[in-house]
């Protein structure tokens, strides 16, 4: 039986791990290997990591965590989580069983990408979500912004400062005024409301935009918005509430509705998704578990 059970080691994750075996605690993390950010060739904004590549950051903090000896990890897949006498049980696919005190939900997020020809195989190298993320590289290039959700606006105002050679596009789905179109078309952004037909180009490299109705746009990267779900329904099933956003609802020290269950990181809807915010979040729920756990130890006054 351990103090605290970690679902998802992604800097969320691994950060709590860290912290909790500095705190001396006993803690089983498990993880599928499967983050959101795996497509990227270089994570950046973290500071005294800025470039490194997703593996690599995440070798550094798993070794960094498992130098502490109450922290142990084991890959697979976390499929049911069951109370059981005051305690959690959980199981992975492999059918392996752990009995923790508390848990931690740090299971990310899964993306949907809209079905477009070529943007799977540019996801990650040419075409990002997060202009932060890797607006940088992309600085002074004609780009493109995809999105059919009502940001787009903001996004294309946003874009002009990596680029000034702006494509902005709504897929065919309307979620510019016209007024909008007027002042982005005033300040130099190209818009089209077709639908994409293709993104065209090889080895991952954009090329062009090719749009239903036959025209084709030179651009070399760019923004698209993808759906984005949790990466586990385990809270769900704990009877976690979730915000209007789908996040599982925490405190401040990631505590969730239910009692010894607790949520950090994207699971958690830390905003903005960003590796350092998702450190920070695993971190403060560490804190919390800490805390209760120590409480608990104590007993009653
Ligand atoms: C393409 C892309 C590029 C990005 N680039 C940057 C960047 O440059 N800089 C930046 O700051 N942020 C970047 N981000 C955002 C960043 O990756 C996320 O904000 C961050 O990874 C969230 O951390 P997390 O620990 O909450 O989740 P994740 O890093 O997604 O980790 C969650 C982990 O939980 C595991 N998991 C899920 N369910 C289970 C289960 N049932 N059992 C066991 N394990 C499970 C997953 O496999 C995964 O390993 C990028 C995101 C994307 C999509």
């Amino acid at each position: 039986m351990i103090d605290c059970a970690i679902v998802g080691g992604g800097p969320a994750g691994l950060s709590a791990a860290l912290v909790l075996g500095r705190a001396r605690r006993s803690v089983l993390l498990l993880d599928d290997h499967k983050p959101r950010n795996a497509v990227t060739q270089a994570g950046h904004g973290y500071l005294t990591r800025d470039g490194v590549s997703p593996a690599e950051f995440r070798r550094l903090a798993r070794e960094e965590a498992e130098s502490y000896p109450t922290v142990r990890m084991r890959q697979g897949r976390v499929v049911t989580i069951e109370r059981y006498a005051g305690l959690f049980r959980l199981r992975t696919e492999s059918g392996h069983a752990v009995e923790a005190r508390t848990l931690l939900l740090a299971a990310g997020l899964k993306e949907q990408l809209p079905d477009v020809p070529g943007l799977r195989e540019m996801y990650g190298s040419s075409l990002f979500n997060c202009p932060y993320c890797d607006g940088w590289e992309l600085r002074d290039a004609p780009i493109v912004a995809v999105s059919t959700s009502s940001n787009l606006f903001q996004q294309a105002k946003l874009l002009l400062g990596w680029s000034r050679d702006v494509l902005v596009c709504t897929h065919g789905q309307g979620q510019l005024t016209a007024q909008q179109q007027q002042a982005l078309e005033a300040r130099g952004v190209k818009v089209s409301r077709t639908r994409i037909a293709a993104f065209e180009g090889s080895g991952g490299k954009l090329k062009a935009v090719r749009f239903e109705d036959g025209t084709l746009i030179a651009r070399s990267g760019g923004f698209i918005t993808p759906e984005a779900m949790l990466g586990t329904q385990l809270g769900a099933q704990l009877g976690c509430a979730h915000d209007a956003g789908g996040a599982v609802m925490v405190d401040p020290y990631g505590r969730t509705t239910v009692p010894g269950v607790y949520a950090a990181g994207d699971t958690a809807g830390t905003s903005p998704s960003q590796l350092v915010i998702a450190a920070a979040s695993g971190s403060r729920a560490a804190f919390g578990i800490s805390g209760d756990l120590a409480e608990a130890d104590f007993g009653p006054v």
